[in-house]
């Protein structure tokens, strides 16, 4: 029987929207071939993660919580992936495309041998196999391709599948795992922790992204304010980041993070290749710009030729009328 082994993560108790996006994508494919699903967490605080595993069809939860408060290390993750796979033989594992993952998988997928496709962004059943698909060259062009094998990783983009209801499961089972690894090779030294109220930029379904053209980290705050009224996360382009308006983590393309929200509005971007990789397969893109030559405009589907100083203030306003009418 074909399994789908959904990688969670989750904060405080809450699974990530992300992961949650990830179950109704492995439920719906479940239904369609007869499969089975289950979720995998590893973590701490994770005693109220059974009830909404299973409320997305799940039927196994595989859970460590001997990690509590450690720190994230690869070779002890794959000691516990490893005894989850030896249970459950050859799955196809569903995670989301984030720092951890990119480091942990390709790594687990080279020791167990099998197939890895990062940054999926369509997974499809059919009679020969799964049938997923990626973009590359900063999403010029879509790579589709069958995946025959038994056992798979599927390291999926944010936001990439349709939310949609799906039946819980009838029961849940609770494996739980742990490591047998004493001392691995890595030693840790100190983890950075980034706490913020903020919606985040990869789950966020509406970003509003800035450039070099806001001129300084103050005036950041005409982005914030709009985010704020329309529930946003915000971005900004690599020129922002180096001039040190603010941090790398808010940084969208090839070497920040790759967003997919429903809507993204860039504001004085000029839509350089390196940019449009970490949002081109935005649903819908709205592009503040001076410039009416501006690269952008190629691949945006509105266009407001205007400065972003006065366009941004009246988009927030129209807005706040239009949300609070
Ligand atoms: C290896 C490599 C990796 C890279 N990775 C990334 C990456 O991950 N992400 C990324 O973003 N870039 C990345 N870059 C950099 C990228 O090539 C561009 O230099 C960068 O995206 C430009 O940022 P920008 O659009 O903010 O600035 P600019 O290109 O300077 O554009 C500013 C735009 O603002 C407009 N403008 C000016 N004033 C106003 C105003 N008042 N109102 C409205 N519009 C205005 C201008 O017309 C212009 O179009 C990378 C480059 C390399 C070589």
């Amino acid at each position: 029987m074909n399994h789908y082994l959904v990688f969670i993560e989750s904060k405080n108790g809450q699974i990530s929207k992300g992961s949650r996006d990830l179950l109704i994508k492995a439920s719906l494919l479940a239904n369609s071939s007869s499969a089975k699903v289950s979720a995998l967490a590893i973590g701490n605080n994770l005693q109220d993660l059974a009830s909404q595993v299973q409320s997305l069809g799940a039927t196994t939860l595989y859970v460590s919580d001997e990690a509590s408060n450690l720190p994230y290390e690869c070779l002890r993750y794959v000691d516990l992936l490893n005894k989850v796979w030896s249970a459950t033989g050859p799955v196809t594992i569903l995670a989301n495309r984030d720092g951890l993952t990119r480091d942990l998988l390709p790594y687990f997928a080279a020791k167990v041998g099998v197939p890895i496709v990062s940054d999926c962004v369509s997974i499809e059943t059919s009679e020969e196999g799964l049938i997923v698909e990626k973009p590359f060259f900063a999403g010029k062009c879509v790579a589709r391709g069958l995946l025959s094998s038994q056992g798979a990783i599927l390291v999926c983009r944010p936001n990439s599948f349709d939310v949609v209801e799906v039946a819980p499961s009838d029961k849940l089972d609770q494996v739980s795992i742990s490591s047998s690894l004493e001392n691995t090779k890595a030693k840790f030294e100190s983890e950075n922790q980034v706490s913020s109220e903020k919606v985040s930029l990869s789950d966020a379904s509406i970003v509003v992204s800035g450039g070099r053209s806001l001129k300084s980290g103050e005036n950041f705050a005409i982005l914030e304010d709009l985010a704020k009224t329309l529930g946003a996360a915000v971005g900004a382009s690599r020129a922002a980041v180096d001039a040190g308006y603010v941090p790398h983590e808010m940084q969208v393309g090839q070497t920040g993070k790759t967003v997919n929200p429903k809507l993204y509005i860039a504001c004085g971007i000029s839509g350089a290749i390196q940019h449009l990789a970490g949002m081109k397969t935005s649903k819908v893109i709205v592009a503040v710009n001076t410039d009416p030559e501006a690269p952008i405009f190629q691949v945006c589907d509105y266009g407001i030729v205007g400065d972003l100083f006065e366009v941004v203030p009246a988009l927030k306003q129209s807005f706040s009328k239009l949300l609070n009418q």
